[in-house]
């Protein structure tokens, strides 16, 4: 029955030319989401809302799916649109309305009715009343609270009138493209695909960089890392995905420098080639899926010494959370079934049995000298060979 969606967004947070930023590219990430469904829509944007409307057959599931997947979305309504047949009508088809959508009639209620044109013969308090009368009458199990009702009641007199109680939340957030782009060290663990989700959801686009160790690791370990950023790509939009052959560097490390700090020099390496292609593409910052103390390179010291190569910001949003709470929210955003898939990361071949927990910075650099001879030439041609996937 609904064809018309009101989308819902934190709007009184925004003043002046912030909230037609923040409007436009909400529309646009709406758009987005809406083209990859089933059938023809119309965004637009009228009196500071946004509706969505079917313009033939769609998927009421599959839309209401790819909306509630827009970050800046707080909530989606499914409206009923009526014409203005008069007001004895209107409260007909409000009853109707409730006959169709509210199978259980035992609820409290309140009407919240509001006038877009002045000249509607009733104010809106009148409405109200007269509204919530029509409801009493028709269906007596049902109660007016007005401090905590069940279901409110929103009758809007627009050009048209529209009716709408079912309030479906979003996620929330800031819609892509309001804040610029970071770079996300994105690995299929558990971890990186989280986070990357998360600095997207206030409003970042993503690129993101992988390494592997080809043959150490397999082709499926590297179609797992695309699948995630794929699904990702639902809530963040197209991800341009770097895929560097770490290989070579890394079998200079596990040659030239102690089997202990191979891990950091490791992640040091990874940290300054993704700032460089960080740097190339406009983005502003890293993102890792790092958490201290979850393993043994993620230690204060540890995160202290992958963070000195670095000169853009390093964002980590899981830094403090436990990995149940990772977990659930990698089972929200459906990436956890493909993270737990057993594929070798190059972070697990060329491990040493017991690497350092906490690394002196210093010391590090001064091994890293070991490299000088080769590493500059190795780390270009990664660049130089790298593989460019573009997600979506
Ligand atoms: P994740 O679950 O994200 O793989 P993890 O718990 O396995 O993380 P580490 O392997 O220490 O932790 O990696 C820490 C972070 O470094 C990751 O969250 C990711 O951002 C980045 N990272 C690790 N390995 C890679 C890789 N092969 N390619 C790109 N980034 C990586
Ligand atoms: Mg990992």
């Amino acid at each position: 029955m609904f064809r018309t969606f009101l989308l819902k967004y934190g709007e009184i947070f925004l003043k002046g030319k912030n909230r037609y930023m923040f409007e436009d590219a909400l529309v646009e990430q709406v758009k987005r989401a809406v083209a990859k469904c089933d059938g023809e829509f119309k965004v637009h944007k009228s009196l500071s809302r946004i509706y969505v409307e079917a313009l033939g057959d769609f998927d009421y599931d599959e839309l209401i799916d790819a909306l509630s997947s827009v970050f800046g979305v707080t909530a989606i309504c499914p409206v009923l649109v009526l014409e203005d047949l008069g007001f004895e009508q209107l409260k007909e088809d409000v009853v109707k309305y409730i006959a169709d959508v509210h199978e259980e009639k035992n609820f409290t209620f309140k009407v919240h009715s509001k006038r877009a044109r002045k000249n509607y013969p009733l104010n809106s308090m009148e409405m109200n009343c007269e509204i919530g009368g029509a409801i009493l009458d028709a269906y007596p199990e049902t109660r007016v609270d007005v401090h905590k009702p069940d279901i409110l009641f929103y009758v809007e007199i627009r050009e048209r009138i529209y009716v709408y109680s079912i309030i479906i939340p979003g996620l929330g957030g800031m819609p892509v493209g309001t804040g610029g782009k970071a770079m996300l060290l994105l690995s299929g663990g558990l971890d990186s695909p989280v986070a990357g989700y998360m600095v997207s959801k206030r409003g970042v686009k993503l690129e993101a960089t992988y390494f592997h160790a080809p043959p150490y690791t397999s082709e499926r370990a590297r179609q797992k890392v695309v699948d995630l950023a794929q699904l990702i790509s639902k809530y963040t939009g197209p991800i341009k995905l770097h895929v560097i052959n770490f290989t070579e560097i890394q079998k200079a490390i596990y040659e030239l420098c102690p089997h202990d700090e191979l891990t950091i020099i490791m992640r040091r390496y990874m940290m300054r080639i993704a700032e460089t292609i960080a740097l190339e593409n406009n983005c502003l910052g890293l993102i890792t899926g790092e958490s201290i103390g979850q393993v043994a390179s993620q230690t204060m010291q540890s995160l202290n010494a992958t963070n000195a190569v670095c000169t853009l910001p390093v964002y980590r949003p899981l830094i403090a959370f436990d990995k149940q709470d990772i977990v659930a929210i990698a089972e929200k955003i459906n990436t956890y079934e493909t993270s737990i898939l057993p594929y070798e990361d190059c972070c697990t071949i060329f491990v040493a049995e017991h690497p350092v927990t906490k690394p002196n910075v210093n010391v590090i650099a001064k091994h890293e000298e070991n490299l000088a001879d080769c590493i500059d030439d190795m780390v270009k041609r990664a660049l130089e060979e790298r593989e460019i996937v573009e997600i979506e």
